[in-house]
């Protein structure tokens, strides 16, 4: 079997379907998918009906992922797909286009009456934006067994609702979440098709590129104690002010993630009581800090936390440190990678390939499974927001790249395939 002979994706049909999930679960305001809300099982009812429409039943896992299968001549199968959650007023594609490609995937072998050569399986991931605990890649992590149940469970979002009690409302029991790694078993690999973004795509005109892997990733909060003052009795002199000791800080990550060529990025920052007349006794910062190389992770990690010591330190303040979630940087399978290059120059005319900064589900699963990834632009390079987009031209490109990747890897014989099974 070559490529040639195998059906060919429907790109406008995923490009219709991607602007009826905005329909159902966006607006004006940006994407509403926030996992465990009403609207992202708006979302994840209209994948159901779109794979019931090619006749493919779907069922969920320990974690809440979404799994679907189409048999083909052989196994393990080849695993596809990416997260339909958002962050709030998010954007139209961050996920959805690798979900919905994937159906397109499927769709394409059902209504071309050919038997896939091997297995496919889609999946969407649960709460892989880790939007409101903080969490990331909830329920991939499950599947590549690095979640750690008791200390997710216990995370709280903003109202202090805890994880566990929330995803139990979906059906999920978070103690039995790693469960969800037993569906690795009947899988070979797995390809994500994702919109970059970041610039690199646009600035270098391409239409879809190759990803080699991700980057590692520390989050942490850091809480400044100090003292509560009267803002017009307390004299400059003798205060303790926890917001200035988390300000002094902030500002000092910045310089250094420059210093190590990183990213270092102070998200969140409240300060309490938080009113015009008091001087901050508390304040609250979220850290989340990147790096492509593992050591280097760990120097900026380290150098991040002496700077808020120092900062605390010098403000007279107190500092309590708590690691809410990491994960370290991970390669893609090389020879998959290869793959996905080869897909890019033979469907989008360009063979590159890059690192991504964002992070996906395909960096958890690559530590159980051989991983590529295809990326397509995104305009301006934005995302997370109402405005991310990418042109109908771009985004059919890069679905069509995605589908020769699949293709590839469904009829690969030899070194591929033992890759694969
Ligand atoms: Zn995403």
């Amino acid at each position: 079997l070559t490529a040639g002979k195998c059906p060919q994706i429907d790109a406008a049909r995923v490009i219709a379907d991607l602007r009826e999930l905005d329909r159902r679960t966006g607006g004006p305001g940006g994407a509403r998918r926030l996992a465990w809300t009403d609207e992202w099982r708006e979302a994840r009812a209209l994948l159901g009906e779109l794979l019931s429409q090619i006749g493919i039943s779907s069922d969920r896992d320990e974690a809440g992922n979404v799994w679907a299968r189409l048999e083909g001549d052989e196994e393990p199968a080849v695993a596809i797909g990416s997260h339909l959650d958002s962050v709030p007023s998010g954007g139209w594609l961050d996920g959805a286009l690798g979900v919905l490609a994937a159906a397109g995937v499927m769709r394409s072998w059902v209504s071309s009456g050919q038997r896939p050569p091997r297995s496919l399986a889609l999946v969407d991931w649960a709460d892989e934006e880790g939007a409101r605990f903080g969490h990331s890649l909830f329920g991939s992590s499950a599947f590549s067994g690095t979640f750690d149940a008791p200390h997710a469970g216990e995370l709280c979002d903003q109202t202090g609702q805890r994880l566990a009690d929330v995803v139990a409302a979906d059906g999920v029991d978070s103690r039995r979440a790693l469960e969800a790694g037993r569906r690795r078993a009947r899988l070979g690999c797995y390809l994500e098709l994702h919109i970059e973004q970041g610039p690199v795509l646009e600035r270098r005109g391409l239409r879809a590129a190759a990803v080699s892997g991700c980057v590692g990733i520390e989050r942490h909060r850091c809480r400044f104690i100090g003292q509560t003052g009267h803002a017009g009795t307390t004299p400059m002199t003798s205060r303790r002010d926890a917001g200035l000791a988390a300000c002094a800080a902030a500002l000092e990550l910045e310089q250094i993630a420059v210093r190590c060529a990183g990213t270092a990025t102070t998200g969140s920052l409240t300060l309490r009581p938080g009113i015009p007349t008091a001087v901050p006794g508390e304040a609250e910062m979220l850290v989340d800090v990147r790096h492509a190389e593992a050591a280097q992770l760990h120097v900026m990690l380290q150098a991040v936390l002496g700077a808020a010591r120092a900062a605390a330190d010098t403000r007279r303040c107190g500092l309590r440190v708590e690691r809410v979630w990491g994960i370290a940087p991970i390669e893609f399978d090389e020879t998959l990678v290869v793959l996905a290059r080869e897909a890019c120059a033979e469907i989008a005319g360009s063979d590159f390939a890059l690192r991504s900064g964002a992070l996906h589900d395909a960096a958890e699963v690559a530590r159980v499974l051989p991983v590529a990834m295809i990326f397509a632009p995104s305009r301006g390079g934005i995302s997370h927001a109402p405005e991310e987009d990418t042109s109908d031209a771009d985004l059919t490109a890069a679905i069509e790249t995605f589908d020769r990747l699949c293709t590839k890897v469904l009829i690969s014989r030899g070194p591929i395939a033992e890759r694969v099974a």
